[in-house]
Order: C-alpha cells, then sequence, then structure tokens
C-alpha cells in the first residue's frame, strides 16, 4: 500500500471531516497533503495542486512562507501561550495597536476562529445597549444569503438554508434583509440602483423596529458563501446612515473579505475613509495570519468600550476563550501587516486580478455573471448538471487544481503569490474541469 493509500484509510476510520456527508468519500476520494509550496500543495507521492481557494479562504500569501515561518519560529523561542486575563505579552498589544491605526477602532478583542468573533460582537452589541439602560434592544437582523459562522449564535445570523434549517428549534430568530447581490437586479437596474433600492428595504424595517434591535451583520461586498455574491459599496453607506439615525450597530463581518481580498486592505474602505466610519464592530480571521495559525479578532469602538468600563464586575464583557490572543498566532498575524507593508501587495493584486478577469472573459463554455472584485473572480455555469459542483471539484483534482464550486458558482480566491505559470495553469486547469463537469 503506498503511503497515500495507507494515510487516507487512516483518515476515514479515525477523522469526521468538516462539512462533508462521510459517506461519499466511497466515491470521492480523500486527497492526503504532505507538503505545500507558494500556490500549491503535494501529496506524499508528489502530486501537485494549485491551491485556487486559499485552502478555505485562509492562504493569504502561499503556502511555506519565509517571513511567517520565520516569525513564529522567532516567537516559539521566547513564548508560546500565556493567558490573557491578568497577562500581555508584546506580539498581542503590538497587533491591537496596528489594528487599531489601519481600522480607526481602537479596542481589540480576541478569539480563535471566525465564528467566535461573531459571536463576541452580537454577545458585545447585546451587552452594551443593557449597559446603557436600553435592555429592549436584544434583536439581530442580516442579509439574505449571509454566512456569519455555524455556531449556534452566528448560526442565527447566517442564511443558508443547508447549514440552518435541521438546526432551526436550537437557534433563535432574525430577520433578513433583501441582499443588494448584483445579480438579482432587474433587466436594465445598475448594481448601484438595486443596491439602493435594498438600502430602502433596509431603511423601511429599521424604521419600524429599531427599538428592540441591536444590530446589523452584513458581509462587507461580499457575501462569499452565498457564492461570491458582490455588490455595490454605495449599500454599506445607506446602511450606516440607516444604523446611525435608528441607534442600531453595524457589525462588518470581514472574516472572509479582509487582508485585501476585495482590492482595498478591509473591504469597508470602498465605502468610507476608514473602517470606523461604516462599522461599529469589525470582525476579522480567515487571512488574518496568513493561514497560519487560528485567531480571531472583533475590534470596536471607545463608545461602545466605554459603556463596559464600570466598577461591577457584571457590566464588564466576561467571555472568554482558552486561547484568546494566543502569542504565535499573533507574530504570524504581525508577520502577515508586515508583508503589505514591505511591498505594494494590493498593486500587484491589480495586474494579477487584471489577467485573471481577461482570461475568464475568453472562455468558450456557457457562463453567467462574470464578476470580480480584488482577489475575488466568480462565474456561473450554465449546466444541466446537478452534480455539477462535485464533478468539477473531482475533475479539478485530476487537473492539479483544488477547486470548490458553490452550486454553479466557479471561483478563484488564490493566494497573492500567484506566479504567471500558476496563473495560466489556474485559468487552463479550470477551463479543462468545467468542460469535462458540464
Ligand atoms: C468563514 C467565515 C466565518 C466563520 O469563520 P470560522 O473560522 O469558519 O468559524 C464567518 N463569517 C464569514 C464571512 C466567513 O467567511
Amino acid at each position: 500500500m503506498s503511503g497515500n493509500q495507507d494515510l487516507l484509510q487512516r483518515s476515514l476510520r479515525s477523522v469526521w471531516h468538516p462539512c462533508t456527508q462521510m459517506k461519499h468519500h466511497e466515491r470521492y476520494p480523500l486527497v492526503p497533503i504532505a507538503r505545500g509550496e507558494g500556490a500549491w500543495l503535494f501529496d506524499s507521492e508528489g502530486k501537485g495542486y494549485l491551491d485556487a481557494v486559499s485552502s478555505w479562504w485562509v492562504n493569504l500569501f502561499g503556502h511555506n512562507q519565509p517571513v511567517i515561518k520565520e516569525a513564529i519560529k522567532a516567537q516559539l523561542d521566547q513564548l508560546e501561550h500565556v493567558m490573557l486575563a491578568g497577562f500581555t505579552h508584546e506580539p498581542v498589544v503590538a497587533l491591537s495597536e496596528q489594528l487599531s491605526a489601519l481600522t480607526g477602532l481602537g479596542h481589540a478583542f480576541y478569539g480563535s476562529d471566525g465564528a467566535s468573533a461573531t459571536e463576541i460582537a452580537l454577545k458585545m452589541s447585546f451587552h452594551y445597549w443593557r449597559n446603557i439602560g436600553q435592555p429592549e434592544k436584544t434583536k439581530f437582523i442580516s442579509l439574505q444569503n449571509s454566512y456569519h459562522g455555524e455556531t449556534l449564535g452566528a448560526l442565527s445570523v447566517t442564511d443558508v438554508a443547508i447549514f440552518k434549517d435541521t438546526y432551526a428549534p436550537l437557534i433563535l430568530q432574525s430577520a433578513q434583509m433583501p441582499s443588494p447581490d448584483s445579480r438579482l437586479a432587474e433587466a436594465g437596474e445598475s448594481a448601484e440602483a438595486y443596491a439602493l433600492r435594498c438600502a430602502e428595504a433596509l431603511e423601511a424595517y429599521v424604521a419600524e423596529h429599531h427599538a428592540t434591535l441591536a444590530a446589523f451583520i452584513i458581509e462587507p461586498l461580499v457575501q462569499g458563501a452565498a457564492g461570491m455574491a458582490m455588490y455595490h459599496p454605495v449599500y454599506l453607506q445607506r446602511a450606516r446612515e440607516v444604523c446611525s439615525r435608528y441607534q442600531v450597530h453595524l457589525i462588518a463581518d470581514e472574516i472572509a473579505v479582509g487582508f485585501g481580498r476585495t482590492g482595498t486592505l478591509f473591504a469597508c474602505e470602498q465605502a468610507g475613509e476608514k473602517v470606523s466610519e461604516i462599522a461599529d464592530f469589525i470582525c476579522l480571521s480567515k487571512g488574518i495570519t496568513g493561514g497560519y495559525l487560528p485567531l480571531s479578532v472583533v475590534l470596536t469602538t471607545d463608545d461602545v468600550y466605554q459603556a463596559f468600563y464600570h466598577d461591577q464586575t457584571v457590566k464588564g464583557f466576561l467571555h472568554s476563550h482558552s486561547y484568546t490572543g494566543n502569542p504565535l498566532a499573533c507574530s504570524a498575524a504581525l508577520a502577515t501587516l508586515q508583508l503589505f507593508a514591505a511591498s505594494d501587495v494590493l498593486g500587484q493584486n491589480r495586474e494579477t486580478a487584471q489577467t485573471l478577469l481577461s482570461a475568464v472573459e475568453h472562455y468558450d463554455f456557457a457562463m453567467q455573471h462574470v464578476r470580480q472584485r480584488g482577489m475575488i473572480t466568480a462565474f456561473e455555469v450554465v449546466t444541466q448538471n446537478p452534480q455539477f459542483a462535485r464533478d468539477c471539484y473531482a475533475a479539478a483534482l485530476k487537473h492539479g487544481l483544488l477547486l470548490r464550486p458553490i452550486g454553479n458558482t466557479v471561483y478563484w480566491m488564490p493566494p497573492y503569490c500567484l506566479t504567471q505559470s500558476d496563473q495560466q495553469h489556474l485559468v487552463e486547469a479550470t477551463r479543462a474541469a468545467v468542460m469535462e463537469s458540464m
């Protein structure tokens, strides 16, 4: 038995894989990965797969990235971990200072993954209104087709049926506002006009319900799990105005879109000069450590922070996670920010994105809604194959490509280190995989 085969058998016996009907692995084999380099993953026999989805949107600068790797190694010689209640350390302070300067939101609360950041933001907003004497503001709203994570609290503002419906009896009620997804515009209606129309619907709802609303949580510019639904930034500006007018918090979930994915460091910067002009809270995770270690953070305003600052213990935010502010993860995040500072990453990404977009526009199979926002490129394949996503995923693997279509939506969210030959492979292998699975 080859090394690969042995690993597959052991994995199926002992590991319960995420987001997977395990029985499907009777027909679709697991992919055993031994190492990574740049945009590529390799199995133990040396077969390579170009990572077109940055391993679920986390791996920002490629695998085996020397700067991040060295930063973690250096931190490892100093301090691997210390609890953050009652203690502090240089990496968490430096990271908080830098994120605060970049976003304009000055208080950083840490978690270990995206869903816990969502939970933290929701609880903080709810608790804020209680602390300032408006305890009736207890409800949350989100967008149709939104995704904010899958723990019970996060799931209550997520709107993806396949993740949510089974657990409906367990979760909080929340209302979903019309999505400004520009694919939903009427014929002849611009993305901007449609976004404005959705903002009016938001305002009508908030005007009626604001007395009981704590916060509106939103994925800025791109709703990732919905199938890379993209919308016009004017929606964010209007949402901010509505939230300010009616005293409702705006939570920007930039877990997927933060750190340059949409072409600016944070997506909110396409609607306001700084994140703080748009959001009361920002949730960050995924790319924050370049895909090296689990870390999330919620940044918020002085106003929110001050509402918890009190002699009474219970007015404080007593939430905690064991690995809060882990020094190794913070050092990986600092190295990630250093990579942005060291070269014109966003400018180089603009060139890569342009090349990728024109390649998609030259594809000769039936497709719709070709769209791009920064380093996220997507389109829908027109096909009658009900298993398109799974077949295309399997076909792509044969061609040395990790691609995970969502329904009929094929998307690329690659690491920022694609070489020209990587780009060519991405374009050609995607074309072959789509043609074989239509
Ligand atoms: C991935 C994601 C989350 C959840 O993050 P996890 O680390 O998977 O819990 C939340 N919101 C958005 C927008 C995401 O893409």
